[in-house]
């Protein structure tokens, strides 16, 4: 199809951070390429799902959404191309053209930066459908490219950069070394490179993203001085001009080796958080899901985080009734729970995920019994939770300004060095500043502030 005007693509993501920063290469490589980014689907010549499959849910979301604008696109703007891209993409693959005819395109998780060579085929005629879940050496690094800063409502004072994809934990429950491949990881220089950009547009924080991000450059970049390649990464990024934090995610508890623990000591731009995934407080269980440490290894390590840094804020994710759990794994995991004061726990009821070993483990858990365990731990969590958030009324903490705040755009929000979120009445030219409040209320895991207080004071 020959176009005067370039087609214009809306990119859907669904799932994690690390989707998030996938979609957001992939619309600044068409940016480049001359396509337009549509600001809904309903101004858009290209629909492209990025989704995800850690839980049924997610999938069964994503091919409903299709199946919604397919019908809504076959009946009135026949022309428009629909495309999957990500996880789901990688796992399903041919399946989805079957079960969609309206699809053309399914791109996998190592092919996202072909989605623009893809279209050009499609729109030139060349093809009719593209379906390619294939792997391709070097692809961890083509995840570069970030939106200008003409493309985004407001210039942004965090960044999200991806260093690694895969991995090879082969926890049981878990789809993602299916659907990411083997760990690969970016060069230090390429991500320093990245880094330095973003800094340069006025990025003050990082985030670095992988799915194991704590077995970054195992194979390629040998210790130094006892010091894992992980932690050479942060040194490197830490002595970058500009920057004023740095935080990564997501990390296995396995990765926290006394190097780790001694960084958040000695690097003063590391952010004193933690999003430490313990999955369940049994070790029986933490067994069966091949995580690779003891409930004992896992308290350790925060024990000794909580040394280097008092003001820790540690976050984790735990799966409820996972094959096998009994009441009493689950008050092992209620008892762990009390037992750190985790800040805040994302709770995930066990979902069977196909072709993972639990999904055919016996002991499989009834839907009500994961859904008591679920709503007991929250009770626990919320409590804990709410009673750290109490503490720090009356404190002062540093925040780093972000912009509007999502419920009440008349407020700013940022967050604390431990990765708490704070509200505040404040203007523009607070935005991107680093900034001392007071803390004046607690919400439901949200603190709220005020500047001129310290101001008065
Ligand atoms: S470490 Fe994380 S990404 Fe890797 S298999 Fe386990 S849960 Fe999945």
């Amino acid at each position: 199809m020959g176009v005067a005007i370039m087609p214009s693509v809306y990119i859907k993501t669904y799932g994690c951070q690390m989707n998030e920063r996938d979609s957001e290469a992939v619309a600044a490589q068409l940016a480049a390429k001359g396509y337009t980014l549509a600001p809904s689907e309903a101004a858009a010549d290209v629909i492209l799902l990025n989704t995800c499959s850690v839980r049924d849910m997610a999938e069964q979301k994503a091919i409903g959404k299709m199946q919604n604008i397919a019908a809504e696109v076959r009946k009135h703007r026949p022309s428009v191309v629909l495309g999957f891209m990500g996880c789901m993409a990688q796992s399903r693959g041919q399946q989805l053209l079957d079960q969609l005819p309206e699809v053309s395109l399914v791109v996998g998780t190592q092919k996202f930066h072909r989605t623009a060579e893809y279209l050009d085929e499609i729109f030139q005629g060349k093809r009719k459908k593209i379906v390619d879940v294939g792997t391709e050496a070097g692809s961890e690094a083509a995840i570069k490219e970030h939106l200008p800063l003409s493309q985004k409502p407001i210039a942004p004072v965090t960044a999200f950069v991806s260093i690694m994809q895969g991995c090879n934990q082969y926890c049981t429950f878990c789809i993602v070394p299916f659907t990411r491949g083997e760990e690969r990881s970016r060069t230090i220089p390429d991500i320093l490179e990245e880094c330095r950009q973003l800094a340069q547009n006025g990025a003050k924080e990082i985030t670095l993203l992988g799915q194991i991000v704590t077995s970054y450059g195992k194979r390629d970049i040998p210790l130094r001085e006892g010091r894992s390649a992980f932690v050479q990464l942060l040194e490197a990024v830490h002595e970058l001009e500009g920057l004023e934090r740095i935080r990564f995610t997501s990390p296995h508890p396995k990765g926290y080796g006394d190097d780790l623990v001694e960084a958040y000591r000695r690097l003063p731009k590391l952010c004193q958080s933690a999003h430490l995934p313990v999955q369940s407080g049994s070790d029986r269980i933490l067994k069966a899901m091949h995580r690779g440490y003891t409930r004992q290894r896992y308290l350790d390590i925060i024990k000794k985080l909580r040394q280097a840094q008092p003001g820790m804020g540690v976050t984790t994710d735990i799966i409820v009734g996972f094959p096998g759990e009994t009441e009493e794994d689950f008050c092992q995991t209620l008892s762990l729970v009390r037992e750190v004061e985790f800040d805040n726990a994302y709770i995930f009821k066990y979902s069977p995920r196909h072709d993972t070993p639990a999904a055919v483990m016996a002991g499989q858990v009834p839907q009500p019994v994961k859904e008591e365990r679920n709503a007991r731990l929250l009770t626990e969590i919320n409590a804990i939770g709410r009673a750290h958030y109490d503490q720090r009324v009356g404190q002062t903490v540093q925040i780093l300004v972000e912009g509007p705040s999502k419920k009440n755009p008349s407020r700013l929000t940022g967050r604390t060095r431990c990765n708490k979120i704070v509200v505040f009445e404040g203007s523009d030219r607070h935005h991107g500043q680093l900034l001392d409040l007071k803390i004046t209320r607690a919400g439901s895991f949200t603190l709220y502030g005020d500047p001129a207080i310290l101001n008065l004071a």
